[in-house]
């Protein structure tokens, strides 16, 4: 196989990773393009000579970027990613974190270009939009969770599914009785996954399954009333597929992010040698628990907003943004991440009830909710 890709978000995390896949592959892939904020200039930089790259895009730090790489094509400004996105090639990653990625993956889609979605948040907050632009096999996903899903779902029937499965490791405080004090460091401090802060963070509060349920939802069309949470700390089986004859498939390999960034970008060829297989020459033990949704508010939370549909999950998504933010810089507790959210939800069900068209729309719930989270956590903090 031989891919063109352009690469959104490649100083982070996922897109860093994707790069070494590349690196381990040069048969199977080419990069025409990296975008990122720009806030690395000089890994930025290293990423466009080593990958020969034809054009960047950044937000920041554009003057020096250009002069370190003479005959490459910069763009900057807030657009860059949305434009760089509509050039032609087989397939974009999108590694953006936040919902600011809903711009370039409608950009990707409506250029034709196959989207492998690693934000989760565009899918979130813009979903009915997405999924109405996206042809079948345009959008494959990039969490491993919706990875899992997708293969388990390869060659079966959406109909006799009973219900999906999301995995949950529980984050670093599946255990703790006491999240009043918890700090910033200890959320920052994944058990199994190393992943960007946002995530990191949103795997602590579980805001992130919550996240995940809404975007297996607009995924794979399944209604919410399928679409479960199970605790696995080990998060080895990456989510499962259980069918109406009782049969449960499940995906397992040791966690690593190259697996399921390589199968979106493969698709529909497996990359060799992506990761380490499962060794079955040692003994495992993989356990599964229900989710304590009383001390996990989000998940239920999540549920409520994807159910209500409309501008509430855009709504859910703002709102958490600023809270993971604030918490980050100190200004409101742990515990209170998830009461800011479902205080702005509650604040703004009635009038998010009319389904954002197009991004304008979302943009706009979206800085209402991000308005009426500020006010909130100025209150928290009162
Ligand atoms: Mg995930």
């Amino acid at each position: 196989m031989t891919r063109q890709l352009i690469i959104l978000g490649s100083t982070g995390s996922i897109g860093v990773q994707a790069l070494e896949i590349v690196a381990e592959n040069p048969d199977c892939f080419t990069v025409l393009a990296i975008t990122s904020a720009g806030s690395q200039p000089d890994l930025v930089i290293e990423q466009a000579r080593k990958f020969k790259v034809k054009v960047v895009g950044v937000t920041k730090n554009a003057d020096q970027i250009r002069a370190g790489l003479p005959g490459v094509q910069v763009i900057d400004g807030p657009k860059a990613s949305t434009e760089i996105a509509a050039i032609s090639c087989d397939v974009v990653l999108n590694a953006i974190t936040g919902s600011i990625g809903l711009g370039p993956t409608l950009a990707a889609l409506d250029a034709d270009n196959r989207v492998a979605l690693a934000n989760k948040e565009s899918l979130v907050a813009g979903g009915d939009i997405v999924t109405s632009r996206a042809k079948s096999d345009q959008l494959l996903p990039v969490d491993s969770e919706h990875s899992a899903l997708w293969q388990a779902l390869i060659g079966e029937k959406n109909s006799q599914v009973s219900k999906l499965v999301l995995t949950a490791s529980g984050g670093p405080f599946r255990d703790r009785s006491d999240l009043e004090s918890v700090t910033v460091a200890e959320a920052l401090n994944h058990p199994t996954w190393v992943m960007g802060p946002v995530v990191t963070i949103n795997s602590a509060t579980l805001m992130n399954k919550g996240l995940e349920i809404i975007e297996a939802h607009y995924l794979f069309d399944i209604p919410y009333s399928k679409i479960e949470a199970v605790i696995h700390p080990q998060s080895v089986i990456h989510s499962m597929v259980e069918f109406d004859d009782g049969s449960t498939i499940a995906q397992a390999s040791p966690p690593n992010m190259k697996g399921p960034i390589s199968f979106a970008l493969g698709y529909p060829d497996r990359v060799k040698g992506a990761m380490p297989p499962v060794d079955w020459t040692q003994s495992h033990s993989w356990s599964f628990a229900p989710i304590d949704f009383a001390r996990f508010p989000a998940i239920s939370l999540a549920r409520h907003c994807g159910e209500i549909g409309k501008g509430l999950p855009a709504v859910f998504n703002a709102a958490n943004e600023v809270a993971v933010q604030a918490f980050v810089d100190g200004n409101i507790s742990f515990p209170q991440i998830v009461k800011t959210v479902s205080a702005v939800v509650e604040k703004m069900s009635a009038s998010a009830l009319t389904a954002p068209r197009d991004l304008a729309d979302v943009s706009a719930i979206e800085e209402d909710a991000r308005q009426v989270a500020s006010s909130e956590v100025a209150r928290a903090r009162a």
